[in-house]
């Protein structure tokens, strides 16, 4: 057989979507993958029925329908205080990994450097591997998640040309603070560089905390990319929209990018997400509203347990400290891929190795989602609860 690319054989398939498929084969709860299991608003599921029935079914236009770039021009124009204009300053993608890897390969060179934060959603790894970009990591130090400014300079001075920001971040959940941003954009600027921002959790961040968007800042709408998603907005992320925004010499690139990668996103689901963009604040109001329950209502339940976690600023992800249990003998030695492995088949819940996310040799925290029903959690917390008795065990001196 001839040989493949080097390319496919310098990362693995993603862990998130392996442990999906681990749990779906024993059917656990699947907290490893994030994604809602409750339904789109009706707005959305009435739409797409009509347009069912009245189409489009055919390719749209290759960058988006005008329809929704102007919905998300519209959108995103709101809550940057600045005009988007709909034609030259977005793509409409295949989900925000998409966006992410037109970003990226409109924006680098083989060779080229830029900034990753660590821990890091593991789509922008296998990014930069294809994008031919060389990741310099900046650490996200927890429990606070905070990071070393002059390392970001440091990188700069190296020659990247860009710094990837997940706000709110998964896997760790920080919302960076506006301060934090400016710092950021300063050097952004002084460099002459990009900041390529992934905002796909944007309505979930919790107060006090607030989201600010990173090409708001001064100065930085020429040198900002912002990749987003109704996927989580909108609770479809297997309708796979996505899009892109920035300048629009990037956007044109981008565009060529987008338009051989994948012609475009499917354009009845285009159609029927306008219905979702039509939706009054109210609307991510009440979205906030319900994830801020099941954050707190999770979160509880973990404590309840015994099981150590952080509580995120933002995203519907949760990182818990498995050390506890790694100290026990018969889990010595092990991996967090093996504990998750464990987990899966023994505990009935799906977890996310936090190895998976890090730059660094973390083994001792998992990350779990909480984008599940009431009744869900409540069943996940349970299974979970088994836990606490192999901590007990270790308490009482037994294991
Ligand atoms: N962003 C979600 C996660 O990290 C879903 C990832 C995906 O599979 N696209 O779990």
């Amino acid at each position: 057989m001839p040989k493949l690319s080097e390319r496919v054989g310098t990362f693995t398939d993603s862990v998130i979507r392996r442990m999906t498929r681990i749990s779906d084969e024993v059917g656990a709860i699947n907290l490893s993958q994030g994604f809602p299991d409750f339904d789109p608003p009706a707005a959305l599921t009435d739409a797409l029925e009509r347009v069912a029935h009245e189409g489009p079914h055919q390719y749209s236009v290759t960058f988006g329908a005008p329809n929704l770039r102007q919905a998300l021009a519209k959108k995103q124009g709101k809550a940057i205080g600045r005009t988007i204009d709909p034609d030259k300053e977005v793509v409409v993608t295949c989900g925000s990994t998409e966006a992410m890897m037109c970003a990226m390969m409109t924006i680098c060179n083989p060779g080229d450097r830029v900034i990753v934060f660590s821990p890091f959603y593991e789509n922008y790894g296998a990014d930069a591997i294809l994008s031919g970009a060389e990741p310099i990591y900046v650490p996200l130090v927890p429990p606070e998640y905070d990071f070393d400014l002059g390392l970001i300079e440091e990188g700069f001075k190296q020659g990247a040309k860009a710094i990837i920001i997940c706000n709110p971040s998964n896997p760790c959940g920080k919302v960076f603070t506006r301060k934090e941003l400016e710092d950021i954009a300063e050097l952004v600027l002084r460099y002459d560089a990009f900041a390529v921002t992934d905002e796909v959790y944007e309505h979930m961040v919790y107060a006090p905390h607030r989201h600010v968007c990173i090409a708001s800042l001064p100065g930085m709408i020429e040198h900002t990319i912002t990749c987003n998603s109704l996927s989580k907005t909108f609770s479809v992320t297997g309708w796979r929209l996505g899009y892109l925004m920035g300048p629009e010499e990037v956007v044109e690139g981008a565009k060529k990018v987008h338009d051989f990668l994948t012609v475009g996103a499917p354009a009845p689901l285009q159609e029927s997400a306008c219905a979702g963009l039509a939706l009054p604040d109210s609307y991510y109001e009440d979205l906030l509203a319900l994830y801020t329950e099941k954050r707190n209502y999770f979160c509880a339940g973990l404590d309840r347990i015994g099981l150590k976690h952080n509580v995120p600023q933002g995203t519907y992800f949760v990182m818990v400290d498995i050390s506890d249990f790694l100290a026990l003998p018969r889990f010595a030695g092990w991996t967090d891929l093996a504990f998750c492995e464990w987990m899966i088949k023994n505990i009935g819940v799906a977890a996310v190795p936090g190895s998976s996310f890090f730059r660094e040799p973390v083994n001792h925290l998992i990350r779990l989602h909480f984008a599940r029903s009431k009744e869900t959690l409540d069943e996940s917390l349970r299974r979970l609860g088994k836990l606490a008795a192999l901590l007990e065990e270790k308490n009482n001196g037994t294991v």
